[in-house]
C-alpha cells in the first residue's frame, strides 16, 4: 500500500536505509575479520532479523527474553550481559547462548564453572573508570557508583581463571576517538589478563553508520588488539544498525492557542518516543526548521493528560491544519522497544517500506492496552 494510506501513528522502518547501515557494518567485518552483533535493545523487530543476520554475525540480548528472540528469529551467534541471572532462568540462558558475559565476582563464582560445564564462553564486564561523555549521565556506565561492570581492584587472578573474554560498555552514541581513549584505560587496567583471552567485546554505543564517524580510528583500534592480544573483536552497537532507517507518521488533531500555536498531534512523546523526554532531545521533523526560522511556528505535542508530554517547538512554511501529516525522523531505534500504553494511547503499527511499497507488519488496537492491566 502507498503511504497515504496508512493509519496514523505508525512507524515506518525503511528498508533500503537499513541496508546502507548493514553494508558499512559488513565492509567492516570483510575489512578487519571482527564480529558484529545486533544489540536488540535498540531495535528488535525481528521481522526483519533474518535480513539482518545476513550482514552481521548474530545478536545480543540484554536478558533471557532478547537472548530467545535472538536465537529464535535471527539463530546465529547469541551472547547475553545481564547485571545479575536469575537463578532459575540460568539453564535455559546456557541452553540459548554461546557466550555469556557476568557482571560481578559473585556472579563469576555463581555461574562460572556451570559455563565452562555446558562448553560456553563466559565472559567479563569490566569498569574501566574513564567516562567520555558527560552530556548524558544516565546514560554512563562509568559514573560512579556505577553498577555495571567490575572496577580493577575486585578482580583477582583467581576469579580470572577460566574467564575467556573481555566485555566493556562505556560509550553512548560516540565516535571512534572516545573509544580509542577507552581502549587505552582497558588495556592500562586489565592489561595483565588480556593476552590470556580469546576474546574482547566493545560494547555498543559506537555511531558506527553516522556519516561524520571516524572509521579508520575503529580499524586501527580493532586491529590493535587483534595483532597485540591475539583476540577476536567483537562489537555490540544497537543504535548504528538502524540509525536514520524509520520514520514515525503521525496526523495533526486539532491547533490549540496559549501565548503560542501549539498542535495536538495523535502521537505522543510519553508513549511513542520516550527518549524524547527521557534523554532529552528535540526529533529531527520533515519540511520543517528551527522555531522562527520560517513563518509558521507551532509547539508540537501529544494528546495525553501529561502537561510536559510536548515533542518540540518547530516552524514550517505553511500553516498546520487538522488532518495534515508529519512524519518524524530517526525513530527506528529506541522507540518500539520502549513504546506503552500510557493513558490508553494505541501503539504505532509498525510497518515496513521497501521500494516504495508500504507493508503493515504489525497492526496494534485496545486489546493490547487492556491485556496488560
Ligand atoms: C545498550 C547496549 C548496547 C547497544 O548500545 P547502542 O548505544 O544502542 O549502540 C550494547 N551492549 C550493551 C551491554 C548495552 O547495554
Amino acid at each position: 500500500m502507498r503511504k497515504e494510506e496508512l493509519r496514523t501513528p505508525c512507524y515506518i522502518v525503511q528498508k533500503e536505509k537499513l541496508e546502507e547501515n548493514l553494508r558499512i557494518l559488513k565492509r567492516l567485518r570483510e575489512e578487519t575479520g571482527c564480529k558484529i552483533l545486533l544489540a536488540q535493545k535498540a531495535f528488535s523487530m525481528y521481522f526483519l532479523y533474518p535480513f539482518i543476520g545476513k550482514y552481521l554475525d548474530g545478536t545480543t540480548a540484554s536478558g533471557l527474553y532478547e537472548a530467545k528472540l535472538g536465537a529464535e528469529e535471527m539463530g546465529k551467534e547469541n551472547h547475553i550481559f545481564s547485571p545479575a541471572y536469575k537463578e532459575g532462568e540460568f539453564d535455559e540462558i546456557l541452553s540459548l547462548c554461546g557466550h555469556i558475559v557476568l557482571n560481578s565476582p559473585s556472579q563469576i563464582r555463581k555461574y562460572k564453572e556451570r559455563i565452562r560445564q555446558a562448553g560456553k564462553s563466559p565472559g567479563i564486564r569490566v569498569n574501566p573508570q574513564c567516562s567520555t561523555q558527560k552530556e548524558h549521565a544516565i546514560y554512563d556506565p562509568c559514573a560512579p557508583g556505577s553498577r555495571l561492570g567490575t572496577v580493577r581492584e575486585q578482580l583477582s587472578g583467581e576469579l580470572m581463571e577460566g574467564i575467556e573474554g573481555i566485555h566493556f560498555h562505556t560509550l553512548c552514541e560516540q565516535n571512534s576517538d572516545a573509544l580509542e581513549v577507552t581502549l587505552k584505560a582497558v588495556e592500562e587496567k586489565f592489561g595483565c589478563w588480556l593476552p590470556k583471552m580469546k576474546w574482547i567485546n566493545f560494547g555498543g554505543g559506537h555511531h558506527i553508520t553516522r556519516t561524520d564517524y571516524n572509521i579508520p580510528r575503529l580499524i586501527r583500534c580493532i586491529r590493535h588488539m587483534q595483532e597485540t592480544y591475539g583476540l577476536e573483536v567483537y562489537l555490540e552497537p544497537g543504535e548504528a544498525i538502524a540509525l536514520n532507517a524509520g520514520t514515525l507518521l503521525t496526523e495533526v488533531l486539532e491547533i490549540v492557542e496559549n501565548e503560542k500555536k501549539i498542535a495536538i498531534l495523535d502521537t505522543s512523546a510519553a508513549c511513542h518516543m520516550p527518549d524524547v523526554l527521557e534523554m532529552p532531545y528535540r526529533p529531527p521533523l520533515k519540511d520543517s526548521d528551527l522555531p522562527g526560522e520560517e513563518t509558521y511556528t507551532y509547539r508540537l505535542a501529544g494528546p495525553t493528560c501529561l502537561a510536559g508530554d510536548v515533542i518540540g517547538d518547530y516552524s514550517f512554511c505553511h500553516p498546520l491544519a487538522p488532518g495534515e501529516r508529519l512524519e518524524f525522523q530517526d525513530m527506528a531505534i529506541y522507540t518500539m522497544v520502549k513504546n506503552n500504553t500510557f493513558n490508553g494511547m494505541k501503539l504505532p503499527d509498525i510497518v515496513l517500506e521497501e521500494a516504495g511499497d508500504c507493508q503493515i507488519i504489525r497492526s496494534f488496537g485496545y486489546e493490547e492496552f487492556k491485556r496488560r492491566l
